[in-house]
């Protein structure tokens, strides 16, 4: 029976990976949170792993309290996490935890020749070079989750890399598709956090609205499928039911379609290259009726140039953006700033900030600390 860790395991793809492991008696070795101590208890009581890790090291007594009768180890802090995504029990790693701080666990599973499945996209984003070599060079495979992705990687399964023509990339739009930038300036972070078609945390919820999330799955896609960015094409598609397509060389397009749950990227990452009924819907594409398909609004939706120039340039400027927005959006979600002012900052902050070195964890540590900074400085939070 495969043997399971989900670091993030309290958020939105970590309770639906959960789901998952239900569906196909998985077992799991390992879980982990930053601060939800109640619901990881919850789970370390319904899943018996071998190690639980909590990340906020204040919490770490509590929890080791409330888990003194189970038998189960609790761990802390970044070591902890780390610790926790090479351990031996492990057959693959789910790294399901949100924003860059997902690298370092990524680059300990890869190390420990682990396969990870990953939901985190700012590993790639930041460290992609970095965690595809390691990959590479441990003989792992990194197994995307990320619905898109996990879309193209279907679609490429038997047949060759070196003939595919573009990647076509889809977007929902978010909630605020066909905006003007006078009514985006207006939007409240309630009005952000309602996206269509997909139940996701509050992070990447907003990246949807603003673009942002687009903008870093190029990259991602980038990173994973050895592509450039002028090789992926960037579709809005509303209804988020044709998942993403690879062009090939004789213009044949191979898409993934399905109803937009994540539960099926992500069992397809954790069953690769199996495939099982999953707790899911059944697709109707006569319920659908028709499929949509339009050019995104890159003169509104900035942050989309942003990543676009980023990745383009290359090295440590992918991290600087990512920074920026991380912070951008904090400081949205606690109503410190407004919507477009997350655009203005990702795309200006290429500008101010001209990180240097080559691409290694600490330079990767040292210029999102920078773009983060310089967000704070900007703003005057
Ligand atoms: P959530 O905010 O819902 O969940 C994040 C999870 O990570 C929580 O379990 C959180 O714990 C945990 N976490 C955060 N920081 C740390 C840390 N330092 N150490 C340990 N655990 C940590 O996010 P999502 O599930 O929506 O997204 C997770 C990742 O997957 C993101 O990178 C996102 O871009 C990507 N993704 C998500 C999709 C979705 O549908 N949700 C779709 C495609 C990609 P706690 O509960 O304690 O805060
Ligand atoms: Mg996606």
């Amino acid at each position: 029976m495969k043997k399971i860790t989900i670091l993030g395991s309290t958020g939105s793809i970590g309770t639906q990976a959960l789901d998952v492991v239900r569906a196909q008696h998985f077992e799991v070795s390992g879980l982990a949170a930053h601060s939800s101590i109640e619901l990881l208890e919850q789970q370390a009581r319904a899943f018996l792993p071998d190690t639980v890790c909590i990340y906020r090291e204040d919490l770490y007594k509590k929890l080791k309290e409330n888990l003194s009768d189970t038998g189960v180890r609790v761990t802390a802090g970044m070591e902890g996490l780390c610790e926790l995504a090479a351990q031996e029990q492990a057959d693959i790693v789910l790294n399901a935890v949100v924003g860059m701080i997902g690298l370092q666990p990524t680059l300990a599973a890869i190390a420990a020749k682990k396969d990870v499945a990953l939901a985190n996209k700012e590993t790639l984003v930041t460290g992609g070079e970095i965690v595809m070599r390691a990959a590479a060079e441990n003989g792992v495979k990194i197994l995307p989750v990320d619905s898109e992705h996990s879309a193209i990687f279907q679609a490429l399964q038997g047949n060759r890399t070196d003939q595919v023509n573009r990647i076509i990339l889809t977007a929902s739009g978010g909630p605020f598709y066909g905006y003007t930038k006078e009514q985006l300036a207006q939007v409240t972070p309630e009005d952000a956090l309602k996206h269509p078609n997909w139940n996701m945390g509050a992070k990447i919820t907003i990246d949807s609205a603003t673009l942002m999330n687009k903008g870093l799955e190029l990259i991602e896609a980038v990173r994973l499928f050895g592509k450039q960015a002028k090789d992926i094409q960037i579709v809005v598609h509303r209804e988020s039911v044709l998942h993403s397509a690879v062009e090939y060389h004789d213009y044949s397009v191979i898409a993934q379609l399905g109803v937009p749950d994540m539960r099926i990227p992500i069992q397809y990452a954790l069953t690769y290259p199996d495939r099982f009924l999953c707790p899911t819907k059944q697709l109707s594409l006569i319920e659908c009726g028709k499929l949509t398909f339009a050019e995104p609004d890159e003169e509104t939706f900035i942050c989309l140039k942003a990543c676009k120039e980023a990745i383009t340039r290359g090295g440590l400027y992918p991290t600087v953006v990512n920074g920026a927005n991380e912070q951008a959006v904090a400081l949205f979600l606690a109503k410190k700033i407004a919507f477009t002012d997350i655009g203005i900052l990702v795309l200006k902050s290429l500008d101010r900030i001209a990180p240097s070195g080559e691409v290694t964890v600490e330079n990767i540590i040292a210029a999102d600390a920078r773009a983060r900074e310089w967000v704070l400085q900007q703003t005057g939070c």
